[in-house]
């Protein structure tokens, strides 16, 4: 799933793109596209396209009176629409403009989740949905800020890192990423660590973020998984770029995490979670 580097260097590639143009007409494309039936999408009808933004995971297609919020989820792509295909594969939505060019929302795969909301320009993203209960950006927290939120927290900071309603736009790359940068356990509890281990995890974010955001806004469209940047994410049994050691998985919640025992864990090989509870 594209998280926070790939979504903001995306929204600013569109905003570049297509920003200035004015909107001829939007349309849904799938019954499941379009989440909210007030205020109407019509509003933004004649008026130009002043941005696209990004919350957490979220981009934001900005016209003067609503705003589009659409989620990706993990086959959506939001991409300027050169064929115009009246029925195009796993399309969700389309707006059009005056110009002829067009975007285009689809989604691959069976799974429809990605979708669009619309609301009014301006809102108080606190209280409006789809971003009721967001955790603040990963990008604006400071030091201090991060603290605040591992204390507030006994729970693992793998988990923690990409639990949205506690940090918005990280996810299982970015925290398989950051707790190597970190030489954290992904598996630490958020409320034992130390200040300098804080201190650690925070730097290690700014860089892991900081890192993909320019690689990405080096290319002329999203990327996929493989070809983002990266040490340990879906590197298993590769040689850890830092210290040699395999890289390994542990499988946790669904989720398999990655990371080097050498860097991270004192040499300790991590319990796979989903096993041990069958063998207890
Ligand atoms: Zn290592």
């Amino acid at each position: 799933m594209p998280e926070l580097p790939e979504i903001e260097a995306h929204a600013e590639r569109l905003t570049a793109e297509l920003g200035g143009r004015t909107l001829e007409r939007f349309t849904a494309l799938s019954f499941t596209a379009l989440k909210t039936f007030s205020p109407p999408a019509e509003a933004a009808v004649g008026e130009a396209l002043i941005d696209v933004g990004r919350r957490g995971k979220y981009l934001m297609v900005r016209f003067e009176s609503v705003w589009f919020v659409v989620h990706l989820m993990q086959g959506g792509r939001l991409r300027p629409d050169e064929k115009q295909a009246k029925k195009p594969q796993g399309g969700l939505a389309r707006w059009v403009f005056a110009d002829g060019s067009a975007l285009l929302l689809t989604e691959a795969g069976k799974e429809k989740r990605a979708g669009v909301w619309v609301i009014p320009a301006g809102s108080d993203l606190a209280t409006t949905e789809p971003f009721v209960g967001l955790g603040p950006d990963a990008d604006g927290l400071d030091l201090a800020g991060l603290r605040t939120v591992l204390t507030g927290h006994s729970m693992r900071i793998h988990g923690l890192l990409r639990d949205q309603r506690i940090i918005a736009g990280v996810g299982r790359r970015l925290a398989n990423e950051i707790c190597h940068r970190a030489k954290l356990s992904p598996f630490a509890n958020a409320t034992k660590l130390t200040d300098d281990e804080t201190e650690r995890l925070w730097t290690a974010m700014g860089a892991c973020i900081a890192e993909s955001l320019a690689s990405e806004r080096s290319r002329a469209d999203m990327s996929s998984s493989k070809e983002r940047p990266g040490s340990v994410h879906h590197r298993e049994g590769d040689p850890c770029p830092v210290c040699g050691d395999v890289v390994r998985a542990a499988e946790y919640n669904r989720y398999t995490v990655n990371y080097c025992a050498t860097c991270q864990t004192g040499g300790k090989v991590l319990a796979d979670n989903t096993t041990s509870k069958f063998l207890k």
